[in-house]
């Protein structure tokens, strides 16, 4: 392949995810690699947030939530989500944040192995989820503990002493991916519960939580789905656990009857039980667009292209930029990476802030980490090799050490 831009310009021109693009709204001149942190804007958003606002809550008001179907939306999204994620469609349910999903199914986990006390999870992770279990073993008081270990011995820490594992699947860093089957099979041997965080991998990859018998997971909808600025998370939990525990926030929504207004407690007996109140219904509802559109794309043909657009961004940089002191901390390994491409760097938060200007937005993660995310259905061929010109120019003209890029933002 010889490394030109009419190289990149024909692979898209022959890629057949190229229409959707057009189904997005990007600001023109900006190359834009940070759908892993938050998804690109479906056309379609707008129209449905429009009518939202001006026909179902303006008009329709209170009736909505018969007649415009916004009580069922956290089932009925979360029966698509389900397709994406190799879940029945009674298992998953669109409800509140990652965060609070977690704590909820990691709760249920604890009361499912009552004669464990141990939470393994990866150090490195992603700190909320860390911090939630935390929170919860302080909260339950009963001795539990949250066990940390990394990536190159993890699976020798699933003993018979762990009640849950609780792991994200692709590194929000490196893009490490682990191997579900693998790591689920060794943790039941050990008698433990597995739970997936999917943040970054739900919409990026393929994946089956029913194959590999998975108990629990939670993901995120402003990543890869498309789902806007703070859209509502996903929570799975396998049927199989459904009337053997209960998660502890229980609100009203999560009642076998809401409307029945019991004096006491009872819990739905079905995914319902993980809700806890009243949703966002307007965020609801652009998410709902980014999954359909999800859905008409078919997850092979992304994850081909994720997989080559990460391995062309890694030759282009050691092409083009070897001399500048980047080092690859993703898997060069397309197999074991996830839908993004890292490089650490000295000084890679005022090269991001040099890049950010010259409209090719990445982010940073401290210490030292410059990401770039890989969107199949709206990143180009082209745009990897525009960013990777882009980065090489910044470096040529040392564009990066202008002072006004050294001060630290409130988000990076
Ligand atoms: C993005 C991300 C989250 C986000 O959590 P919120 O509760 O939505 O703020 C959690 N975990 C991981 C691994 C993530 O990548």
């Amino acid at each position: 392949m010889p490394l030109i831009r009419e190289t990149f310009l024909a692979h898209d021109s022959s890629d057949p995810l190229r229409s959707f693009r057009d189904e997005f709204i990007l600001p023109d001149g900006v190359i834009y690699l940070d759908g892993n942190s938050l998804g690109a804007m479906p056309r379609v958003a707008r129209q449905r947030i429009e009518t939202l606002v001006s026909k179902e809550w303006a008009q329709d008001l209170i009736t909505s939530w018969n007649t415009n179907g916004w009580f069922d939306l956290p089932t009925r999204i979360g029966a698509k989500i389900a397709r994406l994620i190799g879940a029945r469609d009674d298992e998953v349910l669109v409800t509140d944040s990652t965060g609070i999903n977690l704590y909820k199914l990691l709760s249920m986990a604890l009361d499912l192995r009552p004669d464990r006390k141990v939470i393994l999870m990866e150090g490195s992770n992603f700190p909320t989820d860390n911090y939630i279990a935390q929170g919860l073993v302080r909260q339950l008081g009963r001795g539990h503990e949250v066990r940390f270990a990394e990536r190159d011995n993890f699976a020798a820490h699933i003993t018979p002493e762990i009640a849950v594992v609780a792991l994200t699947q692709v590194h929000y860093k490196t893009g490490h991916v682990y191997d579900m089957n693998e790591i689920t099979e060794r943790t039941h041997k050990a008698g433990a519960l597995m739970c997936w965080d999917l943040c970054h991998s739900a919409g990026a990859l393929p994946v089956d939580l029913g194959a590999a018998k998975a108990d629990f997971a939670v993901g995120c909808g402003y990543k890869y789905l498309n789902g806007g600025p703070g859209a509502p998370a996903f929570l799975y939990a396998a049927k199989r656990h459904l009337d053997k525990a209960i998660q502890p926030l229980t609100g009203w929504w999560s009642h076998d009857d809401p409307f029945a207004f019991e004096h006491d407690y009872r819990p739905a007996r079905d995914i319902r039980q993980l809700m806890s109140g009243t949703q966002p219904i307007l965020s609801l509802g652009a998410l709902e667009t980014g999954i359909d559109m999800m859905l008409r794309a078919d997850m092979t043909l992304i994850r081909e292209k994720s997989m080559a657009l990460g391995d062309m961004f890694i030759a282009l940089m050691s092409e083009y930029c070897a001399e500048y002191g980047f080092s690859l901390i993703s898997p060069k390994e397309a197999t074991i990476r996830g839908s993004q491409v890292a490089f650490s760097h000295p000084h890679g938060y005022a090269i991001m802030k040099a890049l950010i200007e010259a409209r090719i937005i990445g982010d940073f993660r401290a210490p030292d980490i410059m990401r770039f995310g890989l969107t199949p259905l709206y990143t180009r061929y082209q745009d990897v090799w525009d960013a990777v010109q882009g980065i090489k120019a910044v470096m040529d003209r040392k564009l990066w050490q202008n002072p006004r890029f050294a001060t630290r933002e409130s988000v990076t």
